[in-house]
């Protein structure tokens, strides 16, 4: 029996009708690159994810779960294997508590908490992509991470298990955590946000915004930073922008085919119209090969590589 028929045969008739089969990668994630994913299986609640997963499982595909699609390179090749695209967007605020599902974008929850009086999530204001992205690699900037905000965690662990964990067993850490080391995925979170002075969080949402508009693509389709911050020196100090070691190498002249490092900004790769995984690739090993040739410094990708999936047999 085909894998595709022994993965649908796994479903009941509601989700099996949910699953797109030969879904672009391009038209999921914010670089536009990216062939057709086997199966994409939009899921709008834990139960649907779990049986998804359940499915993938029983079918021997990898599974990878995807939300806003803002810092992944998908493959020309596309995936063999099922995409898991988290598409809940419940969310409930009791007090300084938010419940909130995976799939919500996560500044439609910065929004959200600043409409329900808690200020606390304003720095996050303007980062791509979903509340689950954004927990199962810790995102942040200007000084803070989601990390810091999270009390519990609904997850599926890699075993098809659903459970509801706490900040410690999270892990969270710069741009990273225990979570997505274990290949567990996140559902659901609970976050307690501070209520803090409103007015000064609307004027720090909007300096926020304004930054991004100056500084980040935004006509051009761009996964975010391509490279991570390095380890600081000192412990406790301030970690160096590898923006910074990019910049002092005339990254921003370097190209491949139709990848093209940012103008404004020397760790961001944009897609000027056709890239291929294959340009952003050896764009990006360039960038890399001339960082450590002049420093002796190995940067580490932030952007998470899909890859093929599973071979093909
Ligand atoms: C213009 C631009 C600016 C950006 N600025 C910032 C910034 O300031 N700070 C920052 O940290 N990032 C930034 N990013 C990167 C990106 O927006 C964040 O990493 C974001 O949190 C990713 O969320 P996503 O839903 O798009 O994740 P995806 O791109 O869909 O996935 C990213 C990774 O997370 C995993 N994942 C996604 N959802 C789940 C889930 N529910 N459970 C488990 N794993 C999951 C995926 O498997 C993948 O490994 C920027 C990106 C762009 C394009």
């Amino acid at each position: 029996m085909p894998i595709e028929d022994r993965f649908l045969d796994r479903l009941p008739a509601a989700l099996r009708d949910r699953v797109r089969c030969g879904v672009p990668l391009r038209d999921l994630t914010t670089l536009r690159v990216g062939g057709p994913a086997a199966v994409v299986c939009p899921a709008d609640n834990p139960e649907q994810a779990r049986r998804f997963h359940e499915a993938a499982l029983h079918a021997g595909w990898p599974l990878f779960a995807l939300g806003g699609g803002s810092n992944v390179l998908a493959d020309d090749a596309g995936y063999r294997g099922v995409v898991l695209h988290l598409t809940g967007c419940d969310c409930t605020v009791r007090g300084d508590t938010i419940t909130v599902s995976a799939g919500l974008g996560l500044d439609d929850l910065v929004a959200r908490s600043l409409g329900e009086g808690l200020a606390g999530l304003a720095f996050a204001s303007g980062i791509p992509g979903t509340v689950g992205g954004a927990l199962a690699g810790n995102a942040g900037c200007y000084g803070h991470e989601i990390g810091e905000f999270v009390r519990e965690a609904v997850v599926l662990t890699r075993d098809g298990d659903v459970r509801r964990i706490g900040p410690r067993e999270c892990g969270f850490r710069y741009r990273g955590t225990a979570l997505r080391d274990e290949g567990a995925i996140l559902l659901e979170a609970v976050l307690q946000v501070p209520a803090g002075d409103l007015a000064a969080a609307a004027a720090e949402r909007a300096l926020h915004l304004a930054d991004r508009l100056a500084k980040h693509p935004v006509t051009e389709p761009s996964a975010g930073s391509w490279f991570r911050n390095l380890e600081p020196a000192v412990p406790g100090e301030r970690r160096r922008a590898a923006g910074e070691l990019l910049d002092q190498v005339g990254a921003k002249a370097m190209r491949e085919g139709d990848a093209a490092v940012f103008a404004k900004h020397a760790n961001i790769i944009v897609n000027l119209g056709r890239a291929g995984s294959g340009d952003v690739r050896r764009l990006a090993a360039r960038m890399q090969a001339a960082v450590r040739e002049r420093f002796g410094v190995d940067l580490a990708p932030e952007v998470r590589d899909l890859g093929p999936g599973a071979p093909l047999t």
